[in-house]
């Protein structure tokens, strides 16, 4: 799978992608990641990406013109849908992820400012994707959480596919309490099952906890959505 990201920030990548287990399968050759400068796409001096507003407020916003043809200068490599980070985009989920990890590639453009002309998403039928509701200064964190979300699933990058099947959000698992030497700490011991040595009573041990981590959870987001209800009917 191949991941291109147009941003104006390309140094930002090199750092985060080269550790860890991302870091490693692109070494592997098993993913392509590959970060471009968007202020090569310009044709003026100054490499200007952005310009006011029509119709006038603060800020500047990203022009058309260089993003349409970075993605397009792209596009003979890589055949993948283009996503734009937005904060109002699509909600990104494991369920998102997983699709998007069945795709040849993504083509992933960061915005700046106050977001990039709504004619991009229009001409490059984009799909917008968010991680969250708060706004951050820029596309590139977001970019950097969706591209290791999806990588992590595009086989050959984890090393034990075991691990993925017992991660939280697989199936309608969630992860359980993990434990590693020492034994106790601080007078804090690990939970005595998991050194009986009796792989069906561990077994059931981490399901239970998993299942009442998921109540947790469920709680949680009811929790949320509460409060919004309650907040619509200020
Ligand atoms: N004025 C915009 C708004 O309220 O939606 C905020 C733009 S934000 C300062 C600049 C860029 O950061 C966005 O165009 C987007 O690429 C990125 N961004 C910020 N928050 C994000 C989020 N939660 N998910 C994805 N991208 C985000």
């Amino acid at each position: 799978m191949r991941f291109d990201v147009v941003t104006i920030f390309p140094a930002m990548f090199g750092p985060v992608f080269r550790q860890g287990v991302v870091g490693r399968a692109i070494e592997r050759g098993v993913i392509q990641l590959e970060a471009h400068d968007l202020r090569d796409h310009t044709h003026d001096r100054h490499r200007q990406v952005d310009d006011m507003p029509f119709g006038g407020g603060p800020g500047m916003v990203m022009k058309p013109e260089p993003v349409i043809e970075a993605v397009e200068s792209l596009r003979e490599a890589n055949r993948g849908p283009v996503i734009l980070l937005e904060p109002w985009g699509e909600r990104l989920d494991q369920e998102l992820a997983t699709e998007l990890s069945q795709e040849p590639g993504l083509i992933i453009v960061c915005g700046r400012y106050e977001g990039i002309d709504d004619r991009v998403r229009t001409a490059l039928q984009a799909r917008e994707i968010s991680i969250g509701d708060y706004v951050l200064s820029g596309g590139e964190i977001p970019a950097m959480v969706l591209i290791d979300a999806v990588a992590r699933l595009v086989p050959g990058v984890v090393g034990d596919p075991g691990s993925l099947a017992q991660d939280t959000f697989a199936d309608d698992k969630t992860g359980w309490p993990q434990f590693t030497r020492p034994a106790e700490y601080r007078g804090m011991k690990v939970p005595d099952v998991l050194l009986s040595g009796d792989h069906a009573r561990i077994n059931q041990w981490r399901l239970q906890q998993a299942q009442w981590r998921r109540q947790q959870a469920a709680q949680r987001k009811g929790f949320t959505r509460k409060t919004k209800e309650l907040e619509g009917k200020r």
